[in-house]
């Protein structure tokens, strides 16, 4: 497998906000959104190339059973992913899958022990024309939908974006970093919009914007 970098820390967005995870970021993506953070896993030679046992024997030295696997887009490496996740569920591990909504992730991530974090791409993002909305309505509702908002554009789209579709997933409203949180709070009170959670990236608040944590 294709790996950016396995690290342990605390997770910093969406539901599970603050629990202690080990997370495997997979190399590659093929999307370009214009406010990418992990810019260093989507683009260049900054991987290692690992076996699925090598990438489960480094999660197991965390000792740690909850695992986010994030990237990148991890889905681009499905085949040896299936495998992985496969594995770590019948090893008693939880697993997150972060991916970006332009993917169905395999049949193991639909069971449950793993939670499905999908974002929606908002224009601001530029990629927002990829998504595969269909993949929203078949969210469960131990799964997560986050949009990362940017502006007022992005904002009034992911309201219209809960309008359109059935979404039983919790629904995720988060500022690109550096965005004022408290506009985007203020709005969503405002509007009223009860089953908004907005939540901010909490390990950038802890250490700033830094790769690792
Ligand atoms: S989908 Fe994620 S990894 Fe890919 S470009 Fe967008 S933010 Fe970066």
């Amino acid at each position: 497998m294709k790996i950016s970098e396995i690290f342990f820390s605390i997770q910093g967005e969406g539901m599970e906000i603050g629990l202690p995870t080990v997370f495997v970021r997979l190399f590659a993506c093929d999307l370009r959104c214009t406010w990418c953070d992990s810019m260093y896993a989507v683009e260049g030679r900054d991987f290692k190339d690992m076996t699925i046992d090598e990438v489960k024997g480094e999660i197991e030295q965390f000792k740690c059973k909850r695992v986010c696997i994030t990237g990148g887009e991890p889905l681009i490496q499905r085949k040896e992913l299936e495998v992985l996740a496969k594995d770590l569920v019948s090893e008693c591990y939880t697993i997150v899958l972060e991916t970006s909504g332009h993917k169905d992730p395999p049949p193991i991530f639909w069971t449950e022990n793993c939670l499905i974090s999908m974002d929606c791409k908002c224009p601001g993002s530029g990629m927002h024309e990829k998504m595969d909305f269909s993949l929203f309505e078949k969210l469960r509702p131990e799964d997560q939908l986050k949009f990362v908002i940017q502006d007022e554009l992005d904002y009034e789209y992911a309201k219209e974006i809960l309008t359109k579709y059935q979404i039983r997933a919790s629904i995720i409203f988060q500022p690109v970093y550096g965005t004022n949180l408290k506009w985007l709070t203020e709005r969503v009170l405002e509007d009223r919009l009860e089953k908004v959670r907005v939540l901010p990236q909490l390990h950038k608040i802890i250490w700033g914007e830094i790769r690792g944590v």
